[in-house]
């Protein structure tokens, strides 16, 4: 099989790194398509002169014109949705729905940036003091950096970008090595709609790349979204080194439900919060917990609604419900996951462990299982798993449920389904989490919102995405301004005495 390219973007130039590779796979056939670069201190050196070099002009040019740049690469990607989905399956392992979720969330941060002449606009004030104007405008940092994982390999870096080559810096994406091919595919698109050379930079790489990103004197600002270790890293460094830095980390999402909870959509909801993706998603809702009655409600719909899931290769036109998970080593540590699940007390309501897949033996697959009387304190009950596995727990109460949730070290998201708005509020005001659903299981923010993560899902002060995104992304200037006379000459109109 012919490997796809997978070069560095480096000052408008496509370049290949001349460093060892590791290999990118299709999860769901096992097999390798294409190599990324492990990258060095070089290659990240010269992304971020290249993104430095572009920066003044950049910067000059009018946010009406850098608008409409993204307006035309928003158009490109509507064009070129379809082989967009089709990179973002073959790389990462999700079904086709799934990868136009995943795109389109995506592109409504495209969307979003594109009102950026909006968004940019300061604030005056006349006569702060008698005669005295103040006025505070925003400007862009200079080359800021993007880190991210390999659970969205089309919306994360759009996350990013978008937001900030509006606001008039230039950037250095390093997307994950696991799933480079769907970056490059639409940076492609960005430099097709007319963006100048070494506005958008991308190297590949690890940890070497990383280090140098993080401590370079050229870089004003780092967004990072990955795993909770080196979210910390990255915040812990990145600040230490003079950057602002926005550092999103995991999760482990709690689903109450309700004794009065609709059982047909709450069923759904907790299915496709939990399997959506494999699991593989920091807004999985990877814990639900039972109240009350809703045990015998809810939960035998749920097993067999789990028991029907069909796992399967997602990169043809047949699509599973179910796609396969990353690599081998994380089925292998899923699988194991759930066996120490089992071995601490938990009982297997639905084993997905050894699933067998005929059309593609060699996929990466764990099929979806659900882990009954989960104990808290339990590794399966701390550790994100990031795989297709529920865990279930049993409460009395919604307060105990609320306390039981409110227990966790993560904070990204937390749902409830119930039909009663009193409870509902109750859990909307009390659960410590910064993303909050209601009868929804997934309920992350879209575009125009901040991406909310609280506690150990977040390193930083202002999220990604929204009006949070833009002040991430700029800096404030204060001009107070006061004038004596008109000045020289008989241009004026004669000074009252
Ligand atoms: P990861 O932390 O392993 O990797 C993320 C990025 O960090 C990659 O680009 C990787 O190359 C780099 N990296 C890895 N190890 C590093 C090290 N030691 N030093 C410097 N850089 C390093 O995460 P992943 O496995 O790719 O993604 C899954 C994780 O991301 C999950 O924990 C998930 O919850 C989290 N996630 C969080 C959000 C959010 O918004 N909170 C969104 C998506 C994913």
């Amino acid at each position: 099989m012919n490997l796809e390219p997978c070069p560095n973007f480096i000052g408008g130039e496509w370049i290949e790194s001349q460093t060892a590779r590791t290999p990118v796979f299709n999860p769901s056939i096992g097999e390798v398509i294409s190599e990324c670069p492990v990258g060095s201190a070089t290659d990240a050196n010269a992304a971020v002169e290249a993104a430095h070099a572009a920066f003044p002009s950049w910067m000059e040019t009018p946010p009406v014109e850098r608008a409409r740049i993204l307006g035309k690469f928003k158009m490109l990607t509507e064009e070129n949705f379809e082989d967009i989905v089709r990179s973002n399956t073959r790389e990462h392992g999700k079904t086709l729905v799934e990868s136009r979720g995943d795109v389109k969330r995506g592109m409504e941060v495209i969307e979003f940036a594109l009102g950026v002449p909006s968004l940019m606009m300061g604030e005056v004030l006349e006569n702060i003091a008698r005669g005295i104007d103040c006025e505070a405008i925003r400007q862009p940092l200079g080359v800021c950096v993007g880190i991210t994982p390999f659970n969205f390999p089309a919306m994360v870096p759009l996350w990013m970008y978008p937001i900030a080559i509006a606001c008039g810096n230039t950037f250095v994406l390093k997307p994950s090595e696991k799933v480079p091919l769907t970056a490059i595919k639409i940076a492609k698109l960005l430099e097709k709609a007319g963006l100048p050379k070494g506005v958008l930079n991308i190297v590949h790489g690890g940890r070497e790349v990383v280090d140098v990103l993080l401590t370079h004197p050229k870089v004003k600002a780092v967004s990072f979204v990955g795993s909770t270790p080196i979210a910390r890293y990255i915040y812990e460094v990145g600040t230490k080194h003079g950057k602002r830095v926005q550092s999103n980390g995991g999760a482990k999402n709690y689903v109450i439900i309700m004794p009065d909870a609709d059982v047909e959509n709450s069923t759904r909801g907790v299915i496709e919060a939990a399997f959506g993706c494999a699991g593989e998603r920091c807004m999985a809702g990877s814990t639900a917990v039972v109240v009350g009655a809703a045990e015998k409600l809810v939960l035998p719909t749920l097993v067999e609604a789990t028991k029907r899931i069909k796992v399967g290769p997602t990169d043809r036109e047949t699509q599973p419900d179910m796609g396969a998970v990353i690599s081998r080593q994380h089925r292998d540590r899923v699988q194991e996951l759930i066996s120490i699940g089992e071995q601490q007390g938990a009982k297997v309501l639905a084993d997905g462990r050894g699933v067998k897949v005929s059309e593609a033996p060699n996929g990466f697959y764990v099929g979806a299982t659900i882990l009954d009387h989960v104990q808290s304190g339990t590794t399966v009950a701390k550790e994100e798993i990031f795989g297709p596995v529920l865990n279930v727990m049993h409460m009395e109460d919604l307060g105990a449920a609320i306390e039981l949730a409110n227990k966790s070290m993560y904070g990204n998201g937390a749902s409830i389904f119930t039909r009663s708005g009193k409870a509902a509020r109750e859990f909307k005001h009390s659960a410590k989490a910064g993303m909050i659903g209601i009868n929804i299981g997934v309920p992350a923010s879209m575009a125009w919102f901040p991406f909310n993560g609280w506690d150990e899902s977040f390193f930083g002060d202002l999220h990604m995405q929204g009006r949070e995104g833009v002040q991430f992304f700029t800096q404030q200037k204060v001009t107070t301004s006061r004038w004596f006379s008109y000045g020289e000459g008989d241009i004026w109109h004669t000074e009252k005495k």
